[in-house]
């Protein structure tokens, strides 16, 4: 048998990271943990080390380094423990290293993430923020590098099971009409309009079908997850904004679906449990146990589908819109949003502002080229001054 693949899981403490640790854990044989990263829950990044033995883990700064390495050692650990963004770039492009899940959420993974596809990795993108921020760059050196990178989002893995095997050169080529992008609607699809400015961030984050982390359940509270997802099925599958279809499912059960131009639709099925794609994306092309149960039609019964209303979700709209002006313009979506929703979290704004400030900040900005990587940092830097601005002037 060949060696094990060597696997790097930048964002291990997080929910896409554990239910990766998770499927690894199945199958020892086949894969190993090359490295492990945390940014916040370094105790929790300790024990994950103490169960996996990475060569390397991966914290913010020198202080947590020594503090952990330390820790490791004590526990009759050769874990090296690194430090920052280049710590986190390095256990991405290492040479040993196989495939990368990218977990790591927002903007923090844009680096380290290309980092990995530079390094001509098979790169389980998981983190959207990455590729919504930088697209054009980012799939330029995807083709450059020969970097495999597969979908963990769940539409878009569901999406890359529907499409030709040998998909490459856009829907027309290959007998697409559209993409049909499934989405559950998340905690507020019937909530009275005037109360969703007295939503909290508990009732935000309790998603109906998924467990996920704090950021991207607000996200899919109010539907931005929906526009980031839009924008990256683009990139990811070259397609036109009016290609891509939402299309409200509650009971998330279809995860996506394709419409071929003689009629044909294909759907990927399966419970709401990330590790489906996680699983998919490790194996591909070969498919090994996730741990996931088998899906009971029978249970489920019913499948609902309606189409989104704007006016309730008003973030869907300004991600279509960032989506056909390009440029800079999803990136400073991206950092608007995250800003906005680390603030509706701690409490300094009320859910619904959360498309104000994104609002305002598209609004004041001028729209430039992301024709490099200095110029989407520069863009996602000022969205977020701008978006402070707004908090200073109305925020709690
Ligand atoms: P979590 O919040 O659960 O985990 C985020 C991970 O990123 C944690 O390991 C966290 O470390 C780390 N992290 C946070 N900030 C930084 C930073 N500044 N520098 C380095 N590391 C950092 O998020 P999820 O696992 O839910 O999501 C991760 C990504 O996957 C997101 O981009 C999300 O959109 C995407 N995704 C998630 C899905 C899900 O079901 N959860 C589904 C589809 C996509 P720590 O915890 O130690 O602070
Ligand atoms: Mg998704």
């Amino acid at each position: 048998m060949s060696r094990p693949q060597q696997i790097t899981v930048l964002g291990a403490t997080g929910s896409i990271g554990l239910s990766t640790l998770d499927v690894i854990a199945r199958h020892p044989g086949r894969y190993q943990v090359f490295a492990l990263t945390g940014f916040s829950r370094l105790a929790e990044l300790e024990v994950l080390c103490l169960q996996h033995r990475p060569r390397y883990a991966v914290v913010p700064d020198a202080a947590a380094a020594r503090h952990l390495q330390e820790g490791l050692i004590a526990a009759g650990l050769s874990t090296r423990v690194l430090s920052g963004e280049a710590g986190l770039c390095a256990v991405a492009s290492d040479p040993a290293v196989d495939a990368v899940m990218a977990a790591i959420v927002g903007a923090a993974g844009l680096k380290p993430t290309l980092a990995a596809v530079e390094a001509g990795k098979k790169v389980l993108l998981a983190n959207k923020e990455a590729l919504v921020m930088s697209g054009a760059l980012f799939m330029q050196a995807v083709r450059k590098s020969g970097a495999v990178l597969l979908p963990i989002d769940s539409e878009h893995n569901a999406i890359f099971q529907c499409l030709p095997v040998d998909y490459a050169h856009g829907l027309a080529r290959s007998g697409v009409r559209r993409i049909l992008l499934t989405a559950s609607g998340g905690p507020f699809r019937e909530t009275p309009l005037p109360a969703l400015a007295q939503v909290s961030p508990e009732q935000a984050c309790a998603h109906p079908n998924w467990s996920m982390g704090r950021k991207i359940s607000v996200d899919s509270a109010s539907m931005m997850n929906k526009g980031l997802e839009l924008i990256e099925a683009c990139w990811l599958f070259d397609a036109q904004p009016d290609q891509v279809e939402v299309v409200i499912h509650p009971q998330s059960v279809i995860h996506s679906l394709v419409d071929y131009v003689d009629g044909s639709v294909l759907a990927q099925l399966g419970n709401p449990d990330m590790r489906t794609p996680i699983s998919h994306a490790l194996a591909w092309p070969e498919r090994i146990d996730s741990g996931v149960a088998p899906l009971d039609l029978f249970t489920i019964a019913r499948l609902d589908f309606l189409p989104p209303d704007e006016s309730r979700f008003p973030c869907l709209r300004l991600a279509r819109q960032a989506a056909e002006a390009g440029g800079t313009v999803p990136a400073m979506l991206n950092a608007a949003n995250e800003v906005a929703v680390a603030a509706f979290l701690e409490r300094r704004i009320r859910f619904t502002e959360i498309a104000s400030i994104i609002t305002e900040v598209l609004n004041l900005e001028a729209a430039g080229e992301a024709g490099s990587l200095e110029a989407v940092l520069a863009a996602d830097r000022r969205a977020r001054i701008l978006a402070e601005q707004w908090l200073e002037r109305h925020g709690r």
